[in-house]
């Protein structure tokens, strides 16, 4: 079932030629990218090019009308050119989706939950933790985002760059095989960007896989392995940090760069 892979282990990502309309507007068209295990891949585009509906869709969160993602070599859903193949059941997606994190620019925390109950719930509702073990759990998660001592605020409590760094808690909590970041800096107050950008430099660091929607350009050259350029619905030129920031072949590429460095 696995797309092909270089190694004896499969992409932890694999998207396949995916297309996806929204109504009559193609908002992807034909989007392939290969995400190895402990890879950085950093994405950049103008707004609306498709860059989250690309992470909509490898979370499962989107189906698209063509392609298909895998994750580790598995399959999440089969579709080609409108004819359904092959599909998941719903029990099956979930199972998927708890592999991924995902991580939302608007934090998206639960309000009526402490930030430790945030980051514990996930493990409990899908039956993987004890309570008394999920919460021993998101304290070391949390004491891991620096927010040891806020384990008993509510979310309305802390700051943009503290909700965000127990977001990137609640992600990590379940041990996905990937995390999904979408412009997870772009709501916070300059002062707050850094210390949220060095959590997602310690995972980095750390191995975990990593695939994150930014327009931190300086970031994305200090922490990617793999830079992905997109523009309308595609993919125009992915490469090391080195070739795609600083030599960009294509011409929307340059354009792209002048605008945001
Ligand atoms: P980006 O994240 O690069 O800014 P998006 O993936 O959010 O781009 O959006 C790509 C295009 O799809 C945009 O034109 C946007 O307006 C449109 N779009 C995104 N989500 C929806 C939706 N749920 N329904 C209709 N159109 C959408
Ligand atoms: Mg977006």
């Amino acid at each position: 079932m696995s797309g092909a892979t270089n190694g004896p282990r499969p992409a932890a990502v694999e998207v396949h030629d995916v297309h996806k309309w929204y109504g009559a507007q193609q908002v992807l068209r034909g989007v392939r990218l290969t995400v190895r295990p402990g890879e950085v891949t950093v994405v950049v585009g103008p707004s609306g090019s498709g860059k989250s509906t690309l992470l909509r869709v490898i979370n499962h969160l989107e189906k698209p009308e063509a392609g298909h993602v895998s994750l580790n070599g598995e399959l999440i859903g089969v579709r080609r050119q409108g004819e359904h193949l092959r599909e998941l059941s719903e029990r099956a997606i979930l199972t998927q989706r708890s592999r991924i994190g995902f991580v939302f620019q608007n934090f998206n925390l639960f309000p009526h939950l402490t930030v430790l109950d945030n980051v514990a719930a996930a493990p409990v509702a899908v039956g993987r933790l004890s309570r008394p073990g999920a919460r021993e759990l998101a304290r070391d998660l949390l004491a891991r985002v620096g927010l040891a001592d806020k384990v008993l605020a509510y979310p309305r409590q802390l700051s943009g760059g503290q909700q965000q760094r127990v977001a990137i808690a609640r992600a990590l909590a379940l041990r996905p095989g990937v995390i999904l970041f979408d412009e997870p800096t772009s709501a916070l107050d300059p002062e707050l960007v850094g210390e949220v950008l060095a959590v997602i430099k310690d995972l980095a660091h750390s191995g975990t896989t990593l695939v994150i929607v930014t327009h931190e350009i300086g970031f994305a050259r200090e922490i990617a392995d793999r830079v992905v350029f997109m523009d309308d619905g595609r993919i125009v030129e992915q490469g090391t940090p080195a070739e795609v920031l600083d030599h960009p072949r294509q011409e929307r590429t340059r354009d792209f760069l002048s605008k945001v460095l």
